[in-house]
């Protein structure tokens, strides 16, 4: 390993040569204005692999979740799916539960349908939100069984037992992700990724709650395994590569442009990208975000920035993904393309950097999925 620091940057940026690097930097939820994910989830990850010509997959697949505290706070504070299955309900502005004629399975259906549902009733009352209803729980239950629920909303002014609690839907868990094997290796000799980082390919179109447990325990001991194994072998030395770090000053962007473009990108992926997609929609935001990243002057100076450019390179592939995507499927919804088309979309769509046009080279891969 050889380093060297760039004097005269915030944020200390350190030049590093290494055989072998495991990419684990979580999620990507920050695309979108409203999110349960930490600020640190800005699809670092994903848009470094990005950069490096590694595979990427199925990143139109963001899931969202039903139930988050309807807050300009961010991260919001996620209202458990337990709620429901205890037996909250979810009510519309006049106090209806608008899932019991959606779905058989009501307000324990899937989240995408929850989702779904949800977005329509506020469109249809021109609302943000619509309200958790737990009021006919007992309450000394809800305080034993939901403490950091019933705490974080008691902080926030919201009573659990005696109040309805406005929701909205928040961008949770992002599966799509950095290709790999079931080594999580990348299409990138030496370069790892793990957790959210990665599309291993256990989830599908969909992710089942608590399976990001599986993905954490079963792939990060299965890469600390395969990099034993890596290492303990002589290797080529470390092979340079050419950086775009440049020495000596930059003009970077001042922090108010970053904080008002990342806003932005955050309103315009949420409206257009979010939970229901149509071409025309898609198609402006596709303009709206390559605008925005003309509005910066590279290169990034400060952990901020950099964090808002790789906003931008996962808003751009999330939006190249879910384009291509004529159908719908799992947490993938086109108002063009309602139905699910097994024939011709039970496939992948991959992604990865090409030089020739310094854009993304998208590819519908041929073999099929077994999607049963
Ligand atoms: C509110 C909430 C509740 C959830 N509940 C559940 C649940 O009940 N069950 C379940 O299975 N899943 C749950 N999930 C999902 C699950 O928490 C995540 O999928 C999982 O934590 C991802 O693990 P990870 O190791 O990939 O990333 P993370 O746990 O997000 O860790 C990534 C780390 O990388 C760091 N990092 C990011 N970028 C960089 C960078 N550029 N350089 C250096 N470091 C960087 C971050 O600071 C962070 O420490 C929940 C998620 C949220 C937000």
């Amino acid at each position: 390993m050889r380093g060297h620091p760039l004097p005269g940057h915030r944020g200390g940026l350190i030049l590093t040569y290494a055989r072998s690097v495991i990419l684990a930097c979580g999620g990507a939820g920050q695309v979108f204005s409203h999110t349960t994910n930490p600020e640190v989830a800005t699809g670092d990850g994903h848009a470094m692999a990005y950069r490096a010509g590694a595979q990427l997959r199925d990143m139109e697949f963001m899931q969202f979740h039903p139930t988050a505290l309807h807050s300009p706070e961010n991260p919001t504070l996620l209202l458990t799916e337990a709620l429901r299955g205890e037996g909250a309900y979810l009510v519309d502005g006049e106090g209806r539960r608008f899932m019991v004629e959606a779905d058989p399975r009501a307000e324990l259906a899937p989240r995408d349908v929850v989702v779904r549902r949800m977005k329509d009733i506020m469109e249809r009352d021109r609302e943000d939100n619509v309200w958790l209803d737990a009021r006919h729980l007992e309450c000394a239950f809800l305080r034993e069984r939901f403490p950091t629920v019933y705490g974080g909303l008691a902080r926030r002014g919201f009573d659990l037992c005696r109040e309805l609690i406005p929701i909205s839907p928040a961008s949770h868990y992002y599966i799509g992700g950095v290709v790999t094997d079931l080594w999580g290796r990348t299409s990138v000799p030496g370069l790892y990724a793990a957790g959210e980082t990665s599309s291993t390919g256990v989830h599908g179109a969909n992710r089942l709650a608590s399976n990001s447990l599986l993905e954490g325990l079963v792939f990060g001991d299965r890469v600390v395994r395969d990099l034993n194994r890596f290492l303990s072998k002589p290797g080529e030395s470390v092979r340079r590569v050419k950086s775009d770090l440049q020495k000596g000053e930059w003009p970077g962007n001042d922090a108010a442009s970053v904080r008002a473009v990342r806003r932005r990108l955050g309103e315009v992926m949420s409206r257009r990208c979010g939970i229901v997609r149509t071409r025309a929609g898609l198609e402006q935001v596709s303009r709206e975000v390559a605008e925005l990243h003309g509005s910066l002057r590279p290169p990034a100076r400060d952990v901020e920035e950099l964090q808002l450019f790789n906003l931008l390179t996962v808003a751009s592939l999330m939006v190249q993904g879910a384009s291509v995507r004529e159908e719908s499927r799992g947490v993938h919804l086109r108002d063009d393309f309602p139905e699910r088309d097994d024939e011709h979309w039970s496939r992948h769509v991959t992604l990865r950097y090409d030089q020739q046009t310094d854009g993304a080279l998208v590819k519908v891969r041929s073999r099929k999925v077994d999607s049963r």
